[in-house]
């Protein structure tokens, strides 16, 4: 990732001093490590991806984080930006740089109902998104855990429960307002400044900071939704009825899952409380439609029994607290890929795997492994963006949780491991898995990039492994916006024509 914070000098008092000048005629605050609110604009959701800013700015317009931008590059600082705080790798974060928190002063949603637009902060939350526009009946793509912030996630390509039906967060994207590395505020979209609006739906955290983002919305009812959890003794038929639901078919209307852009699930091995130590099989799942027709849709998961079962109509924005959000622990995010149909002892040889690592690291509790699934063909139909992971294939997830310090290096290597196992069932058995569909077992996808989605903090993929045969262009348009990569904190671009050393 990123490695420039060691070429350059720390932020010091005098600094402070003088960005405090040059922001007082402004509602922006900057927050020594001293002040008030310089520990909530450091925190983040992994308290292992937390660093030491040497300061923070809470800037209330793009005009105050031109200031702060301008001043990083003109004095040779490390820049960090936070948006929602959720990235386990650190890449909000700097120690001793200067730190934006778009957070603390830059969440707010302005929906127009005329054109179903919502006109959202830089800073914002999905919860801000998903409530503001529920208020009009209305919703877009967003994050599945409602406090992960819009920011990291659209920038990075984004997935939500409605990805089904209306594909990934950035095809719902219709512009942006950004601050360039030279402090110039630039508007972007597919009519205006189109190479920078196209660089910045996939790898967007490369190229300024985005201080206002337009997505369209979609006239949204309410939805069914809910958790079931189910006995381990379970996995055969869960398998089997997941396989029924999510696999991609080829028709003669082109590739299908019987979820037919309406379904979504998250799969996976927990050990909730109630649970006391067993591991369970958790299931969330969302159907966007009415109740009769969810839970025939469902119908195979309630036929098998499960130990609890919270499935329900309720309104949309309760579909991304599913998830608790959990803040606070120490949590490394680690992405991987899988295909479908899922294969019965791949299953049981990752819960063997997650429960021998629980046994020996009890304060890892609360990790999570997880297959994500949802109706992937409207995602693969399109080319919009940067995003070069596009396909048939579905995101995975490996999330030890833990609390000491000292289990750091065990829970990454875990993740690690983890994830290695599922490299390894993607490559040996995806090409039977997708039935060919993905056109074989390649462990990189039609754009060259790794199936591995970026903004799942990976550890071993480099920059070129995530953007594919996209990274040439976001060379070339990289040297035009940042020459100096100032934002180069995850899967940094080198630009075209730079040094090796910037
Ligand atoms: C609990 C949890 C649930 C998740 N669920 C989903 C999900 O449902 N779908 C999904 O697609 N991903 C999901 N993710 C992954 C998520 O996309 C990434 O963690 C993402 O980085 C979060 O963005 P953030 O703004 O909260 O993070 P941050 O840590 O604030 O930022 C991440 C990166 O984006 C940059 N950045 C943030 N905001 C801006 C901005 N406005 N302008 C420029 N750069 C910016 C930061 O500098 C940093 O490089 C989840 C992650 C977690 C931890």
């Amino acid at each position: 990732m990123g490695s420039m914070a060691d070429t350059k000098r720390l932020v010091t008092a005098d600094d402070i001093d003088r960005l405090r000048q040059l922001l007082s005629d402004t509602d922006a605050e900057v927050r020594g490590p001293s002040d008030t609110g310089y520990d909530k604009s450091i925190d983040r959701w992994s308290k292992a991806a937390e660093k030491p800013a040497g300061l923070a700015i809470a800037p209330a317009s793009a005009q105050d984080v031109a200031i702060a931008v301008k001043y990083a590059a003109e004095n040779g600082l490390d820049l960090a930006v936070k948006g929602g705080g959720h990235s386990t790798a650190g890449a909000s974060s700097t120690d001793g740089g200067i730190l934006i928190d778009l957070q603390s002063k830059m969440r707010k949603v302005t929906v127009d109902t005329e054109k179903n637009l919502l006109h959202v902060q830089g800073g914002a939350l999905w919860s801000d998104v998903d409530e503001a526009a529920w208020n009009h009946g209305l919703a877009t793509v967003g994050g599945t855990v409602a406090d992960t912030g819009i920011g990291g996630l659209t920038l990075g390509g984004g997935y939500g429960v409605l990805s089904g039906a209306h594909g990934l967060v950035i095809d719902n994207t219709v512009s942006f307002e950004t601050v360039l590395a030279n402090g110039e505020v630039k508007r972007s979209s597919k009519e205006e400044n189109a190479d920078l609006f196209w660089a910045l739906n996939g790898a967007g955290q490369n190229f300024g900071v985005t201080t206002e983002f337009v997505f369209q919305a979609h006239p949204q009812d309410k939805i069914y939704m809910g958790t079931m959890l189910f006995p381990a003794e379970a996995i055969s038929k869960l398998v089997a009825a997941l396989n029924e639901l999510y696999k991609v078919n080829e028709t003669p209307q082109g590739p299908q899952t019987k979820s037919l852009g309406r379904a979504m699930s998250l799969v996976g091995f927990a050990k909730p409380p109630p649970a006391e130590g067993k591991t369970m099989v958790l299931m969330n799942a969302v159907f966007d439609g009415p109740e009769e027709e969810g839970k025939k849709m469902f119908q195979p998961f309630f036929d098998i029994g499960p130990a609890v079962n919270e499935m329900r109509m309720d309104a949309y924005p309760n579909a991304n607290k599913l998830v608790p959000a959990m803040y606070g622990m120490r949590s490394s995010m680690k992405g991987a890929a899988h295909m479908m149909p899922l294969r019965e002892q791949f299953v049981h040889d990752i819960k063997t795997a997650y429960d021998g690592f629980i046994d020996t690291c009890p304060d890892a509790a609360l990790s999570v492994v997880a297959w994500e699934l949802y109706d992937p063909v409207k995602v693969a139909a399109s080319d919009e963006g940067s995003f070069a992971n596009r396909g048939y294939h579905f995101n995975s997830l490996v999330m030890p949780m833990w609390s000491k310090a000292e289990n750091d290096a065990q829970c990454r290597q875990f993740a690690r491991d983890l994830s290695n196992m599922f490299k390894k069932e993607i490559s040996e058995h995806g090409a039977k898995a997708s039935g060919g569909i993905e056109g074989g077992a390649s462990v990189r996808g039609r754009k060259g990039a790794v199936l591995l989605y970026g903004n799942y903090d990976q550890y071993d993929e480099i920059s070129k492994d995530v953007y594919g045969d996209n990274y040439p262009r976001l060379q070339k348009i990289k040297a035009q916006y940042d020459p100096k990569n100032m934002f180069n904190k995850l899967f940094a671009i080198q630009p075209e024509g730079a040094s090796a050393q910037l």
